[in-house]
């Protein structure tokens, strides 16, 4: 059996019953950053996440019940660490071969290389024989221009990809049949790019291996997986279903993530396939003051901390909501989660991230400015706002002054209430 097949059989289990082993073995197969899998999560989604609207209720009614996470803590070997929002991250070591880490810093600690710098992964680009040609140009040039424009991004992890990958070309149909995907497909797990050399272009070539392997990567140490992603694997437990899961979140932002990066690389500004999620991570990083290197760095374990710290209140139902746009986008099943839309979830955001520093009397004038000039910050014209079909939009500009409309209504709701409480 390939790997699409154990992924098909495991999730015909899950749709069946509540099989935690195959849930926990899809969960892990998840986890190979190739986009087919991305696809393949789509069905769990389904099951559990019907809209965005539906996400955030969901997400409510998650209950943490510490009693059940230890539980399963002593039963399965999870390590959980509570992350709220009813979830728990998952430090996974069930078989104890795979070592999860926290942070580019703490992989470091892993490997031989702990600072390259960029004349290292050029080094490296030449010595690998396995990338030559259109691909060690491509590299070279994307590197290039990512050092002039990110002088300090950490390449600890693209340097140990670089050093150990090896290009596979294939055909398209090949490529179908692997990973159900087209282009190219950067597997961290088995060290290999797959590459339909009839389609990729440099944006491609970037967006897999410097996109990705910036920040997503794995090892072989002392006979054990060392790995860092900037997506994370939590646990989830829906108390009322009885049921527990391991959902895969911030998928969406890696791809968001990998497409910021090949934007600089291959000087592109009118953004890659996957610019909507790179404008949600852009709003989210910008408003919560993260830059894009401290996110490669900390990833979205780091957001979401950093989002709570910003008076978030609820900063995974944001990033599992785009987890749930890319999914339903990138499978043309449009009618799914139907209130999919990047307008509602940016307004819920950014009410979330004021309503706080209302309360706590903050200059409203300031943020407002603030929020402002984030919103200005786009290359959007227009972004989502179907109802039905995300193909309806919305004007970028209309949408900022709605969201300011929005701020002053809500400012004017919480005086009239604290003149109540007088
Ligand atoms: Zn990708």
């Amino acid at each position: 059996m390939n790997k699409i097949d154990i992924n098909q059989s495991l999730i015909k289990k899950l749709k069946k019953g509540k099989n935690k082993i195959a849930s926990f073995i899809l969960a892990t197969t998840i986890l190979s950053g190739c986009e087919a899998n991305k696809e393949i999560c789509q069905p769990i989604q389904n099951t559990t996440v019907k809209s965005i609207n539906a996400v955030s209720e969901n997400l409510n009614s998650y209950v943490n019940e510490q009693r059940m996470l230890n539980y399963y803590t002593k039963q399965w070997g999870y390590d959980c660490q509570d992350i709220g929002n009813n979830f728990s991250k998952v430090k996974m070591d069930f078989n104890k071969n795979i070592y999860y880490c926290d942070s580019l810093d703490e992989f470091r600690k892993y490997v031989d290389k702990a600072n390259p710098t960029y004349t290292d992964v050029r080094e490296a680009i030449k010595n690998n024989t396995s990338i030559t040609g259109k691909y060690e140009e491509w590299l070279l040039e994307g590197l290039n221009n990512l050092e002039m424009k990110l002088p300090d991004l950490d390449l600890v992890a693209l340097y140990q990809n670089i050093k150990n990958i090896s290009i596979v070309e294939i055909t398209t149909e090949e490529m179908y049949e692997k990973i159900r995907t087209l282009g190219a497909c950067f597997s961290p797990e088995e060290g290999k790019v797959y590459i339909d050399p009839t389609i990729v272009d440099s944006y491609v070539i970037c967006h897999e291996i410097l996109g990705h392997g910036i920040s997503t990567v794995q090892i072989l140490k002392d006979n054990k997986y060392i790995q860092y992603k900037t997506d994370m694997l939590v646990l989830y437990a829906d108390f009322q279903a009885a049921e527990y899961n391991f959902k895969y979140i911030g998928f969406s932002l890696e791809e968001g993530k990998a497409d910021l990066i090949t934007d600089i690389a291959t000087q592109t500004v009118s953004g890659g396939p996957y610019d909507m999620e790179a404008e949600q991570l852009r709003i989210f990083t910008e408003t919560c003051g993260i830059p894009l290197t401290d996110y490669i760095k900390y990833g979205a374990a780091g957001l979401i901390k950093t989002m709570r710290k910003s008076d978030i209140n609820n900063p995974i139902d944001y990033i599992v909501s785009v987890d749930t746009l890319l999914s339903s986008v990138r499978s043309h099943e449009f009618d799914l989660p139907n209130n999919s839309k990047m307008e509602s979830n940016m307004k819920t955001f950014f009410k979330d991230y004021v309503d706080d520093k209302i309360k706590n009397g903050e200059n409203l004038d300031e943020i407002k400015n603030k929020i402002k000039l984030i919103l200005e910050n786009t290359s959007y014209d227009w972004i989502n706002a179907g109802e039905l079909f995300v193909y309806d939009s919305v004007k970028m500009e209309d949408l900022k002054i709605e969201i300011l409309r929005e701020i002053d209504e809500l400012n004017k709701t919480e005086k009239s209430n604290t003149k109540v409480l007088k």
